[in-house]
């Protein structure tokens, strides 16, 4: 008997959680993105992987692991909202031809590459990244579920598997390499009719794809206004939004038309189309190239892009941060890339307030995170970035991001990566949410 209750005792100790360990943060200043306003000497508390506490009089309980930031910034997480994780065409050797770069390099080196890029798109302070297809044989969803896993850092991603289209998707194929080889596949799903349109779209969501990307118009003949309904339709069985990419107005009030819910590039995107997109709420991913990215953009295109946006910003359009990158720029990491299109924001006058807002908040809204993480807020999940400057005043403060949190855990600490408890050999911290 005597034995039994200690060996109750024994199991009722064991059973017992640890006392959780908590991480204080101070912080210098804290912005409110969604009020546009700093408040200083604020206190965060983290236990868990989540927000339980922030505020100016929060005090920091005894034991506590206290990371002081009281010399920065501290703000949420960025977005990016049109990124090409697993694809990098460079210079040498494909001459920046993307057709080739799929043609040599496979999925398990894009896989990797994704990888790279990804830590790369979290230094530079993005904590969530829509990965929008040309990700080769769904290195996207991979790259996805291995961070989710715990195996690696990296943004939290929204993916869109292998991106759907007619009969070429954005390529030209020859007849022998279309029709004979498939070779559009895989980064186009060829769906032409209203069965193969739903075929991709369950072939997608079966292996892992979160969001559904179509090419609207990268043909002349497009999809159709009813088409583009039945691929809402279909996506949203499985709780899923698209995204199409649009490119002439026509497709682009076809887009709209059928409450697409957001739209990638700007070349078809008229003041009459911001009125609509304005009116129905839809996300714009304008994916801006900036001029200082050269060779990437054209002074004619650039022009255009700091207009569309000016006029989209007048227009009330939700705007979001987005970049399309998808190549190397020697010198610059993948987060140095997508954070110079902050040029193009300041050339369309933006103020930073709001620049700052399309990067967070809409963000957030584009990629339906926003009840789980995003802001820094009791009861989500413990992402934040810290700079030195104060980017409601000059958003070039993002340039030099100093510190970053992801799930709670310090991925960047005094300008440095230091990754350490991201590595795991499984699923150590259970499946991370998104
Ligand atoms: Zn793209």
């Amino acid at each position: 008997m005597t034995s039994l209750v200690q060996a109750l005792v024994a199991l009722a100790v064991t059973a017992t959680p640890l006392a959780a360990q908590v991480t204080a943060i101070k912080a210098g200043r804290l912005v409110n993105p969604e009020t546009g306003t700093i408040a200083t000497n604020q206190v965060i508390l983290i236990e868990e992987g989540r927000f339980t506490a922030v505020g100016g009089d929060t005090a920091i309980p005894r034991g506590a692991e206290v990371i002081d930031l009281s010399d920065l910034t501290v703000l949420p997480g960025l977005v990016d909202t049109h990124n090409h994780l697993a694809l990098t065409y460079k210079k040498v050797p494909e001459n920046d031809v993307y057709y080739l770069t799929y043609v040599m390099e496979g999925t398990p080196l894009r896989a990797i590459q994704a990888v790279s890029n990804g830590i790369q798109m979290l230094s530079s302070g993005f904590t969530i990244v829509r990965d929008m297809g040309n990700n080769g044989n769904y290195a996207d969803a991979a790259l996805r579920v291995a961070i989710e896993q715990g195996w690696i850092p990296g943004p939290t991603i929204i993916n869109s598997g292998i991106i759907i289209g007619g009969m070429g998707g954005q390529f030209w194929p020859t007849p022998e390499m279309g029709t004979g080889k498939g070779i559009v596949y895989p980064e186009y799903l060829d769906a032409d009719t209203p069965d193969e349109i739903i075929k991709a779209i369950r072939q997608n969501l079966l292996y892992g794809a979160t969001v559904i990307k179509i090419c609207v118009d990268c043909k002349p003949w497009g999809y159709t206004t009813d088409e583009i309904r039945l691929v809402i339709a279909e996506s949203a069985k499985a709780g899923v939004r698209v995204e199409g990419h649009v490119q002439t107005v026509e497709g682009a009030r076809r887009a709209i038309e059928a409450g697409i819910w957001s739209i990638a590039h700007s070349r078809g995107l008229t003041d009459e189309m911001h009125k609509l997109m304005a009116q129905k709420g839809i996300f714009r991913a304008g994916t801006e190239t900036p001029l200082t990215l050269t060779g990437h953009t054209t002074p004619e295109a650039y022009e255009a892009n700091v207009r569309g946006l000016k006029n989209a910003y007048d227009n009330k359009v939700p705007l979001t941060f987005s970049t399309d990158a998808d190549y190397y720029v020697p010198g610059k990491t993948r987060g140095e890339v997508a954070i110079e299109f902050l040029e193009t924001w300041k050339a369309a006058g933006i103020p930073p307030v709001d620049i700052l807002r399309a990067m967070t908040v809409t963000g957030y809204q584009a990629s339906e995170t926003l009840e789980t993480r995003g802001l820094i807020q009791v009861g989500l999940v413990a992402d934040l970035i810290a700079v030195a400057g104060n980017p409601l005043q000059d958003i070039d403060a993002l340039r030099e991001v100093r510190f970053v949190l992801k799930d709670g855990m310090v991925f960047k600490r005094d300008g440095v990566m230091t990754p350490e408890k991201f590595f795991n050999p499984g699923p150590v911290n259970g499946w991370r949410i998104r």
